[in-house]
């Protein structure tokens, strides 16, 4: 089958030919319809140190696609062939404490599709049938293959309640333009974004920010008064993994503020604790998405008029998957899809 492999240890993916992989007697068969490229991919693609220590050679990768069911082992039940479906991408042990008890999103042994082992980017993907969600026929095909990064959005944007708040997202990435969305859906007063990139802010724009500031070029604080914020944001959800913004969103959150921090720093990463403390603000790490929580709220996100479909701004054919990456290494996009079958 075809699949777009790290083959070298070097800048670069590379179309390539591979066994169709074993199906395991609790697994499905998933012929690929449709993929999505994650910002992990853009990072292996680059090649940068996370990468090369993290990836192994040759390896094919990619984790946010839609597919239909081709096959399934003896053991599983409650999917037929043809049903559509994603997957979650976290391959959880099962026999963890907090696997046992249900809270799969903290398991401490999760191996990572298309990031520790085969992924998406090829014709057919193996995954055990626990991690395939079906999607319902009134989500298309385009969303489906990207509700894993959906999902982080939702993860996060729903650790806290929004109602009536003022949200601070700071990181206008796909997952940070999604955010927007799902905090205007659920009835949040002020999403404030901010970013440095005119593009991505815009799009943050179409997709209901109250308002789309470029740090480079604004300050953040003449934005707020502007909107009659006079004590700080309610709820911060950290999307950009710059420590200049998570310092920015501490010193402007209000006293008793919640934070979730999705998006990953560098390693030392120093701020200034004087915020958390003596604001008692509230912090929580978010990692992936609950299972399978967050995968129901996305449905149903989606099926009470979310419209998230604004984020897909590319579509290519697989063999042009090189166009794709430089259209998300230009900056100049949101989601691009990758179409693998008709
Ligand atoms: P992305 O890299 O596309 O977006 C990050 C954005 O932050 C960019 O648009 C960048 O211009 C912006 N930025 C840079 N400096 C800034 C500043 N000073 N202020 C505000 N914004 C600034 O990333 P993404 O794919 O949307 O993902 C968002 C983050 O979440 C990334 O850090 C990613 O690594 C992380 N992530 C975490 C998980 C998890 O499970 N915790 C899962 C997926 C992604
Ligand atoms: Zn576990």
């Amino acid at each position: 089958m075809k699949v777009l492999s790290k083959l070298k240890s070097e800048r670069g993916l590379w179309m390539a030919d591979a066994p169709v992989p074993e199906v395991g007697p609790n697994d499905l068969l998933i012929r690929i319809r449709k993929t999505a490229i994650c910002g992990t991919d853009i990072h292996i693609y680059s090649w940068d140190e996370w990468a090369k220590k993290t990836i192994p050679v040759p390896m094919h990768v990619g984790h946010e696609y839609v597919g239909t069911v081709a096959g399934m082992g003896s053991e599983v039940r409650g999917f037929k062939i043809g049903d559509r479906v994603s997957g979650e991408g976290h391959i959880t042990c099962g026999h963890c404490r907090n696997c046992r008890a249900g809270r799969r999103h903290l398991c401490r042994n999760t191996v990572g599709v298309g990031v520790n082992r085969e992924g998406a980017f090829a014709e057919y993907l193996v995954i055990p049938a626990f991690n395939a969600f079906p999607i319902p026929d009134d989500i298309s095909d385009d969303l489906a293959a990207i509700f894993d990064p959906f999902g982080n959005a939702v993860h996060t944007a729903l650790s806290f309640n929004l109602v009536g708040e003022d949200v601070l997202i700071t990181g206008a990435g796909p997952i940070g333009i999604m955010a927007v969305a799902i905090a205007r859906h659920v009835g949040a007063r002020h999403v404030v974004i901010t970013d440095v990139n005119d593009y991505r802010l815009d799009l943050a724009r179409k997709m209901g920010a109250t308002r789309a500031v470029n740090v480079a070029r604004e300050d953040l604080r003449a934005v707020m008064a502007e909107l009659g914020m006079t004590e700080g944001f309610d709820v911060g959800l950290e999307m950009s993994g710059n420590p200049q913004a998570f310092r920015q969103m501490l010193d402007t959150m209000n006293h008793g503020g919640k934070v979730a921090l999705l998006g990953i720093p560098p390693a030392d990463t120093s701020i200034d604790w004087n915020h958390v403390i003596f604001k008692g603000l509230e912090i929580k790490g978010i990692y992936g998405r609950e299972m399978f929580e967050t995968w129901y709220k996305m449905v149903a996100l989606l099926q009470s008029g979310l419209d998230i479909s604004p984020i897909i701004t590319h579509h290519f054919p697989v063999d042009r998957f090189e166009e794709g990456f430089e259209a998300m290494l230009s900056g100049q996009s949101g989601k691009v899809i990758l179409d693998w079958a008709d």
